[in-house]
């Protein structure tokens, strides 16, 4: 059989569920459906099958960029809006570029909210629809909406600023090239990524936080999983209710500490083939905590970008770019994040994780048992604000490697 490897054999680290070969699939054969936990993963419909191989050549995880490096330009970034700034995850570098295609006339590709506070795609075409689509969403978003209107958007010409994880956009992106659409005006940019946690979960804990933290006849107006209401560097989850907010109530139930003890995080996350200085985008932006080490001369407390530019097209309008913010060239040393050289661990009781899970009735006191996270977890949780003081950041994230990652995913 020519399908890839995970239509071959089933197994969840070689799926990151990104659809493109559901949508490339010359004869319809490849159908998504969501497991158990939330994931969709492609189910192939035999019959229908020609084994045309297109499924193989459009796969993100046939790939490996782990152990292949590259020279990217890195820099630290901060918009010059200290508006855009507090609104952002970070310092607002995706605002910089959705701003100028806009400005274009062009179109925006990123994650938000829908009604139900569910993580998915879309699409904008002014700021203030683009503005949904700041802060992190620390839940995988659907993405099936995207591939449609963005190869109508490229065929009419339009200039189109796709962001996403560096898996989204490798398969996004390959699905292009098969289809043979241009993409001279499609600029790419993407996350450097932890992993993604299950969209079940995230609704699961939304019920439950409606139900026990929410009075009722109120309602969630906002949610943002990267709050900086107290400190850029808390990442805090804050939620805006008709009346008032519960950021500080739900503090010790955060779904943000959910996300860092990675027990809801889908498989292939931990096999990522995304995690190097190769990138397949023109753009990756990512948290610049090694701060101690750059000597940057810009204010960076209230957020500041890490940010590789990966291709020269990516220099080319970065270059147009530079002028509306702090810019500062720092050394790829210093732009160092753990997932730009390996993945996230899978706890070693994940399956355990799930299946308490998938029993129990009382899911409030699971989650809140299991995201306090494994001892090696609580150890890093504990231990990273003192590395990035200290600038001790990288060189323990390389320790960390070679204790408990080795060359799994290389
Ligand atoms: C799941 C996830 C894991 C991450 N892990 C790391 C990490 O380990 N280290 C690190 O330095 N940075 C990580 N980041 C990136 C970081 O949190 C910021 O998104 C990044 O620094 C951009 O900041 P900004 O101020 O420029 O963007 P903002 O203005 O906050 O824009 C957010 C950008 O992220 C995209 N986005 C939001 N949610 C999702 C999602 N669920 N899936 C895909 N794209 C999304 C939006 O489309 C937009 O492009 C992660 C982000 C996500 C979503």
């Amino acid at each position: 059989m020519k399908t890839n490897r995970y239509l071959q054999t089933g197994e969840k680290s070689l799926c990151c569920g990104c659809m493109a070969c559901s949508r490339t699939c010359p004869f319809g054969a490849i159908e998504m459906r969501r497991d158990e936990k939330g994931f969709s993963y492609p189910v192939l419909d035999l019959e229908k099958c020609k084994d045309c191989g297109m499924c193989q050549k459009v796969c993100p995880m046939e790939e490996n960029y782990v152990g292949q490096d590259a020279e990217p330009d890195t820099y630290a970034v901060c918009n010059s809006s200290e508006e855009v700034v507090r609104k952002s995850s970070s310092g607002g570098m995706f605002s910089l570029l959705a701003e100028w295609v806009i400005s274009q006339g062009g179109i925006i590709y990123g994650v938000e909210f829908d009604k139900e506070f569910g993580v998915r795609h879309g699409r904008a075409t002014t700021m203030e629809e683009a503005a949904r689509f700041r802060t992190s969403k620390y839940v995988e978003s659907d993405i099936s909406q995207v591939y449609t209107s963005l190869i109508q958007d490229l065929e009419e010409g339009k200039i189109v600023l796709l962001t996403g994880t560096p898996c989204q956009i490798s398969g996004v992106t390959k699905h292009l090239r098969l289809k043979k659409v241009g993409t001279e005006k499609l600029y790419t940019c993407d996350n450097i990524c932890h992993g993604v946690p299950s969209s079940k979960i995230w609704r699961d804990y939304l019920s439950i936080i409606k139900s026990a933290y929410i009075k009722p006849g109120d309602k969630i107006l906002q949610i943002n999983m990267r709050s900086k209401k107290n400190s850029w560097q808390e990442r805090m989850l804050d939620i805006e209710l008709e009346n008032g907010d519960i950021g500080q109530e739900i503090k010790q139930f955060s779904f943000n500490q959910f996300f860092s003890s990675m027990y809801g995080q889908r498989n292939s996350c931990f096999y990522c083939r995304y995690t190097s200085y190769k990138r397949p985008s023109d753009f990756t932006i990512g948290d610049f905590w090694n701060l101690e080490n750059a000597g940057i001369s810009f204010d960076t407390t209230k957020g500041v970008n890490a940010l590789l530019v990966n291709t020269d097209k990516g220099r080319e309008l970065f270059e147009k770019l530079r002028t509306h913010a702090k810019v500062q060239p720092v050394s790829k040393k210093a732009c160092w994040q753990a997932h730009l050289e390996y993945s996230s661990k899978q706890p070693a009781k994940q399956e355990q994780f799930w299946k308490e899970y998938s029993e129990t009735e009382n899911k409030e006191e699971i989650l809140k048992r299991y995201m306090k996270g494994s001892l090696t977890t609580r150890i890093i949780r504990k231990l990273s604000p003192v590395l990035q003081k200290t600038g001790l950041y990288g060189l323990a994230g390389k320790l960390y490697k070679v204790v408990f990652v080795g060359k799994k995913n290389e």
